[in-house]
């Protein structure tokens, strides 16, 4: 029987890529929910309406958001590295305190995991979106880890980037959607901690696919 899958966890701890290759080794759909808040960032900073929260959800009223294939999709049209600038990650966080612009997501995340067989992402899955999924995983790593992995990313696609920087914007990111009154980052109780500081990603698929495939998941 295939299921939902929900990992969560915070920033930099590896979630994407672990989740899609998951996703792939069990045939399973990949949704990232952060695309999605990104999403909502990119329109409100198009629209210049990151301040005022009731214009940005009639401005929301006439955009659409949508997910397929492993993209998020504004208006029809796939945004990609447009909604990962570091300007953009900070005003997700910023606007995704906001109740109206969770519930205004709500809807659409349980849609897409409404048949089950997903691997989908974020920081409120299992406690939020998806209560009833059948497994959870709480991904984490230490801070420094997670700052160095993301230092080697930026560094590799060419960015000129200091690790303090990383580092800072990953601590406040974290407080922010760990401190908020909505949906904040937290374990739920059901949930399996995986702390990866000391694995490779190769490691901790593994141990989720035993997990997965323990829960007879095919
Ligand atoms: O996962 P990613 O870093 O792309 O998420 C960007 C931001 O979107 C997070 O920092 C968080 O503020 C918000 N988010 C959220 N709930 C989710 C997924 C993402 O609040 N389920």
């Amino acid at each position: 029987m295939k299921i939902n899958i929900a990992i969560d966890g915070p920033s930099g701890a590896g979630k994407s890529a672990i989740a899609k290759a998951l996703a792939a080794r069990l045939g399973y759909e990949y949704i990232d929910t952060g695309s999605l808040y990104r999403s909502i960032a990119y329109i409100a900073d198009r629209a210049h309406t990151t301040e005022d929260i009731e214009a940005l959800i009639q401005v929301l009223e006439e955009h659409e958001i949508d997910y397929r294939a492993g993209s998020a999709y504004v208006d029809g049209r796939a945004v990609g590295d447009e909604i990962r600038t570091e300007r953009i990650s900070s005003l997700t966080s910023t606007l995704s305190k906001e109740p109206e612009v969770r519930a205004y997501l709500l809807a659409l995340q349980r849609r897409l995991a409404n048949r089950g067989g997903t691997v989908m992402e974020g920081r409120d899955i299992g406690t939020v979106v998806l209560p009833d999924a059948e497994l959870k995983f709480f991904l984490t790593a230490t801070e420094e880890e997670r700052a160095r992995r993301r230092y080697l990313q930026r560094k590799e696609s060419g960015e000129s980037v200091s690790m303090e920087k990383i580092r800072a914007d990953l601590h406040n990111r974290d407080l922010q959607d760990s401190a908020r009154a909505v949906a904040p980052l937290v374990q739920a109780e059901d949930a399996i901690l995986v702390d990866s500081t000391s694995l490779s990603p190769e490691e901790v698929v593994e141990r989720m696919a035993t997990y997965a495939e323990d829960a007879d998941v095919l």
